[in-house]
């Protein structure tokens, strides 16, 4: 039986599904609504130089995307980003890599022994828990989503140390268990040496999508308007519109959905019996952070490595610095400095009574910014030859108390067809890593419903 899939979304989280799917001999086509493919996986070219106006960075821990990296050959361009990741903070520059068990944390020094007592104590609490802290299987942290770190916070630790860590991109990049002290927990992971290892890639992160897409049958500047569902024969139609304007009605046997909640409720017909009702509002229930990127063109390179601004809280929010771009960093030549602010919490579908917007908002990455960036690296405002403004209302997805394990049970939930399956970063964890993994899971679900 020649069945065809259809894959909607060209992100990362689709075209894993896709090259997974095509490898298989499974006869696939991606449906784009953008003319590039990648989703929030994007490089601009800005003065000849390859910035990444989405996606900065792969982590040392993402383990399958460092395999497609392998099978795609990519992995021949990643560029290390070097130097440590440092936090700047209540005026100081911290080496997050250099601190040991002993020196946990970058304001230790200036912690009572009581409170210096309790932070080891948390470590020792979080170290006894790494072996389930897997980045690459959301579902195996699902115990300690129900653990309060939060609890642990207010007890234990300092206000000085809880500001410190407000950064609700690093704490993103695993989950949230509860509270504050959840963003240590993705910092314990990255403090360890040999997770430290953060890459790009030459020519931006945007050449893994790229290369996917030539591998692919990816239809771009083509948007999805609605998928029915036909129960009764198993199949699917799915109204696009093509780039010429035209709508069409393309036929398919399955669906996989790799478009994040709020694009997936606006095209899904009948979503309560597609995904029942829990489903429905797991979807409902989906928010993203907010997060804007500023690109700067620079003449004279500052320094490699990628830099974690804190603010306090209320100012901006974390804001992370990356400078260079590992083999493609040459001293004295013109280089890139990729500034991230992240914002409020955007839902997918707002409380009643609260207007759509009203918890979202665009960071400033403004002059007071780059004002910031240069108490530490002066003469940085002089050397910007170009400068681009990047924002994504949706970038990163939350992952607040008790979400992992209704991820779990959204995947685990037997639906009434198999004719759907549906991946992104949403279902797999925030990040590159989450949305190849659920990519990956989507793709085993679609041969799992045809054998
Ligand atoms: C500024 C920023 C910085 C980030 N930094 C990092 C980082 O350093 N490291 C990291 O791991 N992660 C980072 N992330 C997160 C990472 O980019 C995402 O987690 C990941 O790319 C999500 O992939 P996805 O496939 O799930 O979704 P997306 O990339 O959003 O893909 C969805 C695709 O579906 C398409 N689409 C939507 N609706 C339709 C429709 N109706 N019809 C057809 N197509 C449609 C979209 O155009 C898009 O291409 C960052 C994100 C942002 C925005």
């Amino acid at each position: 039986m020649n069945l065809r899939v259809l894959v909607i979304g060209a992100g990362l989280a689709g075209l894993t599904a896709a090259y997974k799917l095509a490898g298989l001999g499974v006869n696939i086509l991606v449906l784009e609504k953008e003319n590039y493919a990648g989703g929030r996986v994007k490089s601009d070219s800005c003065q000849g130089l390859a910035l990444d106006s989405g996606a900065q960075f792969i982590g040392g821990m993402y383990h399958r995307t460092h395999s497609l990296l392998r099978e795609t050959g990519l992995n021949r361009c990643l560029a290390p980003i070097k130097a440590a990741v440092d936090v700047i903070g209540d005026g100081s520059r911290y080496s997050l890599c250099r601190h040991t068990l002993a020196r946990p944390y970058p304001c230790f020094d200036t912690l009572t022994w009581r409170k210096k007592l309790a932070v080891l104590k948390l470590a020792l609490f979080l170290r006894s828990h790494r072996n389930k802290i897997d980045i690459s299987n959301l579902a195996a942290g699902v115990e300690l989503d129900d653990i309060s770190f939060g609890k642990w916070a207010e007890d234990f630790l300092c206000p000085e140390l809880v500001r410190q860590y407000l950064n609700p991109v690093t704490a993103s990049l695993f989950f949230q268990p509860a509270g504050d002290i959840s963003r240590l927990v993705p910092l314990t992971l990255i403090r360890s040496p040999h997770r430290c290892k953060i890459h790009s890639l030459d020519g931006g992160l945007g050449s893994l999508p790229e290369t996917m897409a030539k591998k692919v049958p990816v239809l771009k500047n083509t948007r999805v308007l609605r998928t029915t569902a036909n129960f009764t024969n198993n199949t699917v139609s799915v109204e696009v519109s093509l780039p010429n304007g035209k709508k069409e009605t393309l036929s398919a046997n399955r669906v996989v959905f790799a478009i994040p909640p709020q694009e997936l409720l606006a095209v899904l017909d009948d979503p309560q019996k597609s995904v029942g009702s829990n489903g429905l509002n797991f979807l409902r229930s989906s928010r993203f952070v907010s997060v804007s990127v500023t690109g700067l063109v620079i003449a004279a390179p500052i320094s490699k490595g990628l830099y974690g601004y804190v603010f306090q809280p209320g100012e901006h929010g974390l804001t992370s610095v990356s400078f260079g771009r590992g083999r493609s960093y040459k001293s004295g030549s013109a280089n890139t400095v990729t500034i991230i602010s992240s914002g409020g919490e955007t839902p997918v579908i707002a409380p009643p009574g609260s207007e759509q917007d009203s918890h979202s908002q665009y960071p400033e990455t403004d002059t007071d910014l780059l004002l910031s960036a240069e108490r530490f690296f002066p003469g940085l405002a002089q050397k910007i030859i170009e400068r681009k403004d990047y924002n994504w209302k949706y970038a990163i997805p939350c992952f607040p108390p008790g979400r992992v394990r209704e991820i779990v049970k959204f995947q685990e939930t037997p639906r009434p067809s198999k004719l759907f399956a549906f991946c992104g970063d949403y279902l797999g964890g925030p990040g590159i890593e989450g949305a190849v993994v659920s990519g990956l899971t989507a793709a085993d679900q679609i041969i799992s419903s045809i054998s």
